[in-house]
C-alpha cells in the first residue's frame, strides 16, 4: 500500500490515482505486480531504449492488465519477456564495451611496456658508461637520440590506439563513439552551411531467434558478414573527405551517416544494402577451415531520415529518433523493409520501394 501512495504522489500523478487504477484492473495490491506494472509504465520515458523495446513493453503491460492472470507462473513469463527485450540487449552492450576496453588496455600495456624497457635500457647504458669513464657529452647525446626515437614511436602508438578506440572490435566498423563524433561534425556543417545529412539505421530481424537456433558465435559471424557487405557497398561512395560513415550502432544494429550529395541518395543506398543482405548467404568455418554451417540467411529492417530544415535544436537526437521510428514502422509492417521519415506526409513515415 505504501508503494501505491508513493506512486500516486510522485510517478502516477498525471494518470489519476494509481491504487484506484490497480484496483479497477483487479491487480493484487500487496504483491510484486504493482511494482512490475509501475516499472512497465515508466519504460516509455527511458531515453536509452528504442521505440521497438518501448512498444513491446507497453504491449506486455496491456496484456497483463487484459488477461488478469496474476499467478506466479505468469509473473515469471512477464519477467522473462522483460529480460529478453530490455535486460539482455543491455547485457550484450556491456559485454561488447568490456571486450573493447579490455582489448585496448591489453594493446596499451604491450605497447608502452616496450617503450619502458627501451628507456630503462638507455638509462642503464648511460650509468654504465659514466662508471667506466666514457665522455658524458657523447653519452648524453646518445640518450637524447634514444628518447627522441621513443617519443616518435609513442606518438605513432597513440595514433594507432586512437584508431582502435574508434573501431568496433567484432566488425571493424566505426563504433558508437566515432558515430557520435562524426554526427556532431556533420550537424555543425548543416548548421553553418546547410550541407544535407541523412542517417540509415538497420536492425537485424529476429536475431534473438537466430542466436537461439545457431549459437552466439555463429551470430557473431553473421554480424561480421553483414558489416563486410555494408563496407563494400559504401566504399565506392566515399569521397575521402568524410561524406559517409558506416558504423555499428550497438548490438545487432548498424548505421550509415551520409553528408553532402550522397545524403540525398540515402533511401536508394538503404535499399541496396537491404537487398544485398537479403541475398547474402553466410558460411561459417571452424579453425581448421571445415564448413560448420552454410546457406545461413538473415534480413534487416531499415529506417532512413534526413535533417529537417525546421528543426531548431537537438539535430542529432531528432535525426536518430526519426530514423529509429522509421525503423520501428519497418518492423511493424512485416520486417525486411525500408521506411523513410517523411515530414511532408501526414503519416510522417513512408515505405520505400524500388522495383
Ligand atoms: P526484431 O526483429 O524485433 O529486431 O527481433 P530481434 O530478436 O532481432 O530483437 P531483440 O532486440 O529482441 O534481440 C536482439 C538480439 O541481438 C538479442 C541479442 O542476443 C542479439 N545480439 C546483440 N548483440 C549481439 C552480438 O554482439 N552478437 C550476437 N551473436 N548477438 C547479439
Ligand atoms: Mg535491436
Ligand atoms: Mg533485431
Amino acid at each position: 500500500m505504501r508503494l501505491c501512495r508513493v506512486a500516486d504522489q510522485c510517478l502516477w500523478s498525471d494518470q489519476g490515482n494509481f491504487c484506484e487504477a490497480l484496483e479497477n484492473a483487479a491487480v493484487p495490491l500487496d504483491g510484486k505486480w504493482p511494482l512490475l506494472i509501475l516499472y512497465l509504465r515508466g519504460v516509455k520515458d527511458l531515453p536509452f531504449l528504442s521505440e521497438v523495446q518501448k512498444t513491446s513493453m507497453q504491449q506486455l503491460l496491456l496484456e497483463v492488465l487484459r488477461d488478469k492472470d496474476f499467478s506466479d507462473d505468469n509473473f515469471q513469463r512477464a519477467q522473462n519477456s522483460f529480460y529478453g527485450v530490455i535486460t539482455q540487449p543491455l547485457v550484450s552492450k556491456i559485454e561488447e564495451i568490456t571486450r573493447e576496453t579490455s582489448g585496448l588496455a591489453k594493446d596499451m600495456t604491450e605497447l608502452f611496456g616496450k617503450h619502458r624497457a627501451q628507456v630503462a635500457g638507455a638509462a642503464e647504458s648511460v650509468e654504465t658508461g659514466l662508471s667506466t669513464g666514457l665522455d658524458p657529452v657523447t653519452l648524453l647525446s646518445g640518450l637524447r637520440d634514444t628518447l627522441k626515437g621513443v617519443v616518435s614511436k609513442m606518438e605513432r602508438d597513440v595514433a594507432y590506439l586512437e584508431g582502435l578506440s574508434q573501431k568496433d572490435s567484432l566488425t571493424g566498423l566505426a563504433n558508437r563513439r566515432m558515430f557520435d563524433n562524426f554526427l556532431d561534425a556533420a550537424v555543425e556543417r548543416w548548421i553553418s552551411d546547410k550541407e544535407p545529412v541523412s542517417l540509415i539505421m538497420f536492425d537485424i530481424d529476429h536475431f534473438k531467434k537466430f542466436n537461439d537456433a545457431y549459437g552466439h558465435l555463429v551470430g557473431d559471424e553473421v554480424l561480421r558478414a553483414m558489416a563486410d557487405r555494408i563496407k563494400k557497398i559504401v566504399a565506392p561512395l566515399d569521397d575521402g573527405e568524410g561524406n559517409i560513415l558506416p558504423a555499428r550502432y550497438g548490438g545487432e544494429e548498424f548505421a550509415v551517416i551520409m553528408r553532402r550529395g550522397v545524403a540525398e541518395r540515402a533511401v536508394v543506398i538503404a535499399e541496396v544494402i537491404r537487398k544485398t543482405i537479403q541475398r547474402t548467404t553466410v558460411t561459417v568455418r571452424d579453425s581448421k577451415d571445415n564448413i560448420v554451417r552454410s546457406g545461413l540467411r538473415i534480413t534487416v529492417s531499415v529506417g532512413v531520415a534526413s535533417i529537417c530544415p525546421h528543426w531548431q535544436v537537438l539535430h542529432q537526437s531528432n535525426l536518430i529518433d526519426s530514423a529509429d521510428r522509421a525503423l520501428y514502422h519497418a518492423k511493424n509492417s512485416g520486417r525486411n523493409k525500408t521506411v523513410r521519415f517523411a515530414p511532408e506526409d501526414s503519416s510522417g513515415y513512408l515505405p520505400v520501394s524500388f522495383e
